[in-house]
């Protein structure tokens, strides 16, 4: 199937990130404990926790809601978080970054569905220092579904004829990197949480995980030494930041630039 980026088609690609980041805000509620509002169910009516009051088709329209309500709940006035229009204009702008450098429908399916289950993963590691079990199994099988499934990519470094066993590789083999250092530390620094999602962007990425990975390490190395020189040594050491973010990042840059940056590095050895 062809896909090129067209201004229609990444206009089209974005608007459709719009609703899934409505959804997406329904899977960081559900899993991540927010005070303001709680869901019965995927289809179940949304209601103000704090009042009662029933969200209404209007009152739910992507980022114009809010917009429109203030950042308010209509019925008591409290005030709704500005993450549900924030993840909403985020994955608009992933999926419209994505519709504008894929080529052909795999490229395409595939880089939407990555950066779509990063969403969660960051936010719900933020909010309880977890990535959820559920969202990494579904991630791990979207992964291999999607590269295995649509077969050879462009961004796999292997030739045609291994690209299988490259995503296998690169699975395990980012897996297999992130283990000990999850080990040192004895999962203060990173969890059992992180190797899994690790999975999945091997699944995702293929050799260019690679990139991903020292992305994630060099981006989550500011927020370390801002702690120790604000807090010192001893309180930098001690202090928890959740990893799931920053791998996060490192799997939108793998994604990006991973196959083009392993190609100049491999080009550099030769
Ligand atoms: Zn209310």
């Amino acid at each position: 199937m062809e896909y090129e980026p067209t201004a229609v088609g990444v206009a089209i690609v974005a608007l459709f990130g719009l609703l899934v980041g409505s959804f997406l805000n329904v899977v960081i509620v559900r899993r991540g404990h927010d005070d303001w509002e709680q869901r019965t169910g995927l289809n179940g009516r949304s209601a103000c926790p704090k009042c009662g009051h029933e969200i209404s088709w209007w009152e739910n329209i992507p980022v114009l809601s809010w917009l429109a309500l203030r950042g308010r709940c209509r019925g008591c006035r409290n005030p709704i978080s500005w993450r549900y229009p924030l993840v909403e204009l985020l994955t608009a702008g992933l999926w419209g970054a994505v519709g504008a450098t894929a080529h052909g429908v795999p490229e395409l399916v595939t880089g939407v569905v990555l950066l779509s289950v990063l969403v969660p993963v960051t936010f719900i590691d933020l909010q309880l220092q977890i990535i959820p079990d559920e969202v990494n199994y579904a991630a791990i099988w979207l992964g291999f579904a999607c590269s295995l499934g649509f077969g050879p990519q462009d961004r796999f470094a292997a030739g045609a004829q291994w690209w299988w066993l490259e995503v296998l590789l690169a699975s395990f083999g980012a897996a297999a990197f992130l283990l000990l250092p999850t080990l040192i530390t004895r999962g203060r620094g990173m969890g059992a949480g992180d190797v899994k999602l690790v999975v999945a962007l091997g699944a995702f990425l293929g050799a260019p995980v690679a990139v991903g990975l020292m992305a994630g390490f060099l981006v989550a190395l500011v927020p370390s030494i801002v702690l120790i020189v604000v807090r010192g040594v001893a309180a930098g050491r001690k202090s928890k930041i959740p990893f799931g973010p920053f791998l996060a990042i490192g799997g939108a840059v793998g994604w990006f630039v991973g196959p083009q940056a392993l190609d100049a590095y491999l080009r550099l050895g030769s």
